[in-house]
């Protein structure tokens, strides 16, 4: 089969290309392209090729005269894969970059980057219905021949709006079908004209501020060409309208907009402001939507329908043809660095895209990560800030309990006096209050009396969790559950019991101790069942008026009558094993309390603590960014941690303990060879371990991991490319994953 292609294609090959098969492979093959296919074969074009026996759809990266490295016989390509626009350059750069520096095959890349759909689809089609013929005789139905009417004096129609033109009108169009009288036909989307901005929007006059931050942006975007900027603003300080405000320019010069935000939660409130301004020519683009939707909104964006696309971090590869700009928001979440698979900070992409697409890109946030922060202070971001609130609301004043000096209350120390106090005052006053726990993981667990020790997963050697309906100990890494037990599985003691406290236990207690409190929960497990809009939308009409959450709780929402925020358990976020966990309790704290006070009535926040000394906790009470982030600076460059180092973290796992050490000590050799031979060792990049993972066993694995800690990025760099090519992803059954740049080290 090969021979036979390559024997038509050895006839006069005046152009070649190369092609990324979207398979998980790191080179790219070339290919001829044959007489018919000349002028049409573009880089980034979705073509077919001939690979073994199969046809195999791939991404074209380059297109060139033929070279005398090529083989003198090369296979044809086949054909286009869809009719569609080639990818827009500057994606495919991306794409390049991110292989190189997350040391990963561009094909894996390139699939990551795609819906899986997309690949596989042709191009999107619109159904339109149309009126054919009447019957000799009108029917009996009047919705029918009303129906009929209706489509003959208005001429092709979407068959979404004739559905809606009587009650039950699919019903009736099914019947008019099936008679001949009406057929649907496909065509490709219209493309707007104009673009379909709604008219007649309420839009906010620009406060001071605000005017001084377009300002400095509006131009940028007119000029075209990279700018990266730092918008440090409190929350409530206006930074979506400056986002909104810069939008409008881009559009106003006819290029696009990348909108990332951290959650696809968030998404559901910012489509709302953002459909309400630019309609349909934005679209929300997330992984958790339908595979055929995200295919259809990635068809949208290429043709250029769609040029404002707001989404999670996977957004940031959409394939906008004429790209004018990138917003980060909150731009110091972790959430934008994905944790499986190809491990990318979607925050740094879109640095790295603004660049390579020549077009403003803006970080935002209240509590800019500390890279974040450095970079601004080298001047490679230009900061911008909008210091206050808008309309000058005050920031809420937040209070520190140290429960160590609180008397319990009742069996257990869920609420502190002065917690529970404010919160009485709150709900008499027909406020509301949220009350924000750390994390579920943390939540209510079994401990012994006897000899202290919790019940823990087999296979994860993490602590498991109690939920209270039904009645069982669940691991939050993997599906292991169990039941609870009466006697203490170490020593047989039966004097167990169930310690901690989760959200469900607070959210029992608040309507056991304060009167008049309608209780909602929002984490993990109410949040993904369609729970969320449900429980948001109950919050912001007062039915229910304590909202007791996770970190879902901490973000970006937008209540006006919350006046209280109540943080339980500091100490459930500083106690986290993480470099990070200082500056991550700031952020959250922040955050937090940012939901306090937005309507008219100043908020409060109070802080229940083992020990309110702790300087995140101190700088956050006194809303002091600066001399957190001067502090916690200092804190990194003693101990070398970025942004004073860059990190890689390799992690060697095996479901054999011994086999994974044995692995694990052939990477650090192999490491330490190269970095010595180059005269590095100590200098440029430290290597660290192996180590027990602070996580040791993982769905039945033993995971060790080994630290690199570079000055020079190259170096770092160069390592471990040579290590790819060297272990790959493992052999036998051991496991080699990279992590660049890791924002969790567990
Ligand atoms: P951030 O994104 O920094 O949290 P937002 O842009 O959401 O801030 O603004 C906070 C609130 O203030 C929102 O309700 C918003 O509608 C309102 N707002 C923003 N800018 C103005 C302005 N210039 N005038 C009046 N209200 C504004
Ligand atoms: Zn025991
Ligand atoms: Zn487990």
């Amino acid at each position: 089969m090969d021979q036979v292609n390559s024997a038509r294609a050895s006839s006069g090959t005046t152009a070649v290309a190369d092609v990324l098969l979207l398979l998980p492979l790191a080179r790219t093959y070339t290919y001829s392209i044959p007489v018919g296919l000349l002028g049409q074969v573009h880089r980034g074009a979705q073509v077919t090729c001939p690979v073994r026996r199969r046809e195999v759809t791939g991404l074209v990266v380059a297109v060139r005269a033929p070279g005398d490295d090529d083989p003198p016989r090369l296979s044809p390509l086949t054909g286009l894969a869809t009719t569609r626009a080639p990818w827009p350059p500057d994606l495919m750069d991306l794409i390049d970059w991110t292989a190189r520096y997350y040391v990963a095959p561009a094909g894996v890349v390139a699939r990551t980057a795609m819906p899986s759909l997309f690949a596989r689809r042709t191009p999107r089609t619109e159904s339109f219905i149309r009126f054919v013929e009447r019957p000799d005789v009108p029917f009996r139905s009047a919705k029918d021949n009303a129906v009929l009417d209706a489509l003959e004096a208005a001429g092709p129609m979407d068959i979404q709006q004739a559905k809606r033109l009587v009650t039950d009108g699919a019903v009736s169009i099914r019947r008019l079908l099936a008679r001949g009288c009406l057929v649907i036909d496909q065509r490709a989307p219209e493309m707007p004209v104009q673009p379909e901005l709604p008219s007649g929007v309420e839009r906010p006059v620009p406060t001071a501020d605000q005017t001084a931050v377009l300002e400095k942006i509006l131009p940028t975007i007119r000029q075209a060409g990279y700018t990266g900027f730092l918008l440090h603003g409190v929350t409530g300080s206006g930074k979506t309208e400056v986002y909104l405000r810069a939008i409008e320019t881009t559009l106003e010069t006819g290029k696009g907009a990348i909108v990332l935000v951290p959650e696809i939660a968030l998404t559901i409130e910012l489509r709302r402001r953002f459909e309400s301004r630019f309609g349909k020519l934005a679209a929300v683009l997330h992984s958790a939507m339908p595979e055929a939707l995200r295919a259809n909104v990635w068809d949208d964006v290429l043709a250029g329908r769609v040029r404002v696309v707001v989404g999670p971090r996977s957004a940031v590869w959409a394939p906008l043809p004429n790209l004018g700009m990138i917003v980060v928001d909150e731009e110091h979440e972790t959430s934008y660095k994905q944790q499986d698979g190809l491990r990318y900070n979607a925050r740094d992409l879109a640095l790295v895209r603004g660049t390579l697409a020549r077009c403003p890109v803006i970080l935002g946030s209240a509590t800019p990560s500390l890279e974040t922060f450095q970079n601004a202070h080298d001047k490679k971001l230009t900061y911008l800030s909008l210091p206050d609130r808008v309309l000058s609301r005050p920031m809420p004043r937040v209070t520190l309990v140290d429960l160590r000096y609180q008397p319990a209350q009742g069996g257990e120390k869920l609420f502190s006096p002065p917690l529970r106090d404010a919160l009485a005052t709150t709900i008499q006053r027909g406020e509301s209050a949220i009350l924000f726990l750390n994390r579920r993981g943390f939540g209510r667990f079994v401990l012994c009396r006897t000899c202290g020790t919790t019940i823990r997963c087999p296979n994860c050697s993490i602590t498991l969790t109690h939920h209270a309906k039904p009645e069982r100990l669940c691991c939050h890494y993997c599906d292991h559950s169990t039941q609870v037990p009466g006697a203490c599985p170490t020593c047989n003691s039966q004097d167990v019991e169930v310690l901690g406290f989760g959200t469900e236990r607070v959210e029992e207690e608040v309507g056991r101790i304060v009167p008049g409190a309608r209780c909602g929960r929002l984490d993990s497990d109410t949040a993904p069942k369609g729970g969320l809009d449900r429980i948001l939308e109950d919050f912001r009409s007062g039915a229910i008026n304590v909202l007791v959450g996770t970190q879902i709780v901490a973000k970006g929402h937008d209540f006006p009558r919350v006046t209280l925020v109540g943080v339980l358990l500091a100490e459930q976020s500083l106690a986290f094993p993480d470099f990070r966990a200082p500056e991550r309790t700031f952020q959250l704290l922040t955050q937090v309390a940012g939901r306090a006070g937005r309507g008219d009535i100043p908020g409060q926040v109070i802080v229940q603590t083992y020990d309110p000394s702790q300087y995140a906790l101190q700088y956050a009470s006194t809303h002091d960014y600066l001399g957190f982030a001067v502090a916690e600076n200092r804190m990194r460059r003693e101990r070398g941690y970025p942004p004073h180092s860059h990190l890689a973290s390799i992690e060697i796992s095996s479901p054999d303990s011994r086999q994974a050490m044995t692995d694990a000590d052939a990477v650090r050799e192999a490491l330490s060879q190269f970095l010595m031979a180059a005269g590095r060792e100590g200098r440029e990049v430290i290597v660290l371990g192996p180590a027990a993972a602070a996580i040791e066993r993982l769905r039945g694995r033993t995971r060790l991991q080994i630290l690199l800690k570079g000055r020079r990025r190259s170096t770092l760099n160069e390592a471990l490319w040579r290590l790819h090519r060297m272990f790959g992803n493992g052999h036998g059954d051991t496991r080699i994953l990279l992590d660049i740049d890791p924002v969790s080290l567990l």
